[in-house]
């Protein structure tokens, strides 16, 4: 059998080790560090726009952070993007607070504009003015920054950015992470850079940096003692994974180019191919990084399914994946509230992602097209 083809599997630049090594030649293995400063500074400097960014243990752990800052408790409702990860929701859960799902629009996969203000207006007209607003770049995908920023701004209600799977993408040449009140990065195994394990809180100044840091550090309050006024959490990213994180953002943009020529590779293998549709930026304002290339396939026009296509990859050892579930058809969340239609739902019926790592070779490729010529 050939070795496994990955949808996105970590690829190491060739620094990470030094900076890792540094980290055991100083004896610096506790979390924090100059390898934390030094990844948070190149973030930092890669974003942009005034940022301020704290390094922390996952994009689980800042979502969460960024709820604690906003206050969001008990009671609270917080809408969210329905079709995404289940981490963008749960947070909202560990906080006693309510999620309120939102469906996708068909161009960009994320939060339809329309349906969220139908959500806003209903909810406030119930009395529950929503404490935040999360949504995401599906796929690297940026969402309709403008309209939804735009949404936020005129209801006053904070935006959390889920930025997870966009690190190198940019709508209007401003890179994502960037938009929201604050936003969110993952530095999973999978995801476009990783750290092993890790994460971060965007911020809009030094303050909310501070703020996040201290919580993230057991919220300890200047004493000789442990003294606690705040309730703490251990959220910090230590200083080895971040050393593996300097050297990951030395390799980004070469990375990113990797992964847009892997969907440029599959616009060419499905081109004139009717009923299968590989997903693409709306627009020039739109630019993805592309961290996983999908299709949606029509089985009532080419006569097979995303399924049987995924089963003919695995039959190769090739990882392809059905999209993800939205979280109001997933049974933790069957209660909760969903504004929407059957955008997400059709898409996760008929869509697939696809092998899309920047390290994928050209054996790789021949491979993945061995699969789709079967279908020809
Ligand atoms: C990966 C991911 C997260 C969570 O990040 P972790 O670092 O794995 O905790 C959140 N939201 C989205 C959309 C993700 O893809």
């Amino acid at each position: 059998m050939s070795n496994k083809i990955y949808l996105s599997s970590p690829h190491m630049g060739g620094t990470e080790q030094q900076y890792v090594n540094e980290a055991f030649d100083t004896n610096w293995i506790a979390p924090l560090g100059p390898n934390v400063t030094g990844f948070e500074e190149a973030l930092e400097s890669y974003l942009g726009n005034e940022k301020h960014i704290a390094a922390l243990s996952s994009g689980t752990a800042a979502l969460h952070l960024a709820l604690v800052l906003l206050e969001v408790g008990s009671g609270d409702e917080v809408i969210c993007q329905s079709m995404t990860f289940a981490a963008s929701a749960n947070p909202i859960v560990y906080q006693g607070a309510t999620p309120v799902f939102v469906d996708s629009e068909p161009n960009t996969w994320n939060m339809c504009p329309e349906q969220l203000e139908r959500a806003i207006i209903d909810r406030l007209k119930l009395g529950k003015r929503p404490k935040a607003v999360i949504a995401v770049h599906l796929y690297g995908m940026p969402f309709q920054v403008e309209r939804i920023q735009q949404l936020c701004k005129a209801y006053d209600i904070p935006l959390i950015e889920d930025a997870a799977e966009a690190l190198g993408s940019t709508y209007q040449g401003v890179p994502c992470g960037t938009f929201g009140d604050l936003a969110i990065l993952s530095f999973n195994g999978n995801k476009i850079i990783t750290t092993s394990g890790g994460g971060a809180l965007v911020c809009p100044s030094e303050a909310h940096k501070k703020r996040t840091i201290f919580l993230a550090t057991q919220a300890r309050d200047q004493a000789p003692h442990y003294q606690h006024s705040s309730l703490g959490y251990n959220y910090r990213l230590s200083n080895i994974s971040a050393g593996i994180g300097r050297g990951q953002m030395e390799v980004l943009d070469a990375h990113v180019a990797l992964r847009q020529q892997m969907n440029s590779f599959y616009k060419m293998q499905f081109s004139g191919w009717n009923g299968v549709a590989v997903f693409t930026e709306p627009d020039e304002k739109f630019v993805s990084n592309h961290w996983l290339s999908c299709i949606t396939i029509d089985a009532s026009i080419t006569g097979f399914s995303a399924e049987r296509l995924r089963h003919a990859f695995s039959e190769e050892n090739i990882e392809a994946r059905p999209l993800w579930k939205p979280m109001h058809l997933q049974p933790f969340y069957k209660e909760a509230l969903f504004y929407g239609n059957r955008v997400s739902e059709s898409l996760f019926d008929s869509g697939l992602c696809l092998p899309s790592g920047s390290n994928l070779t050209d054996e790789d490729r021949n491979r993945i097209a061995a699969v789709i010529d079967q279908f020809r």
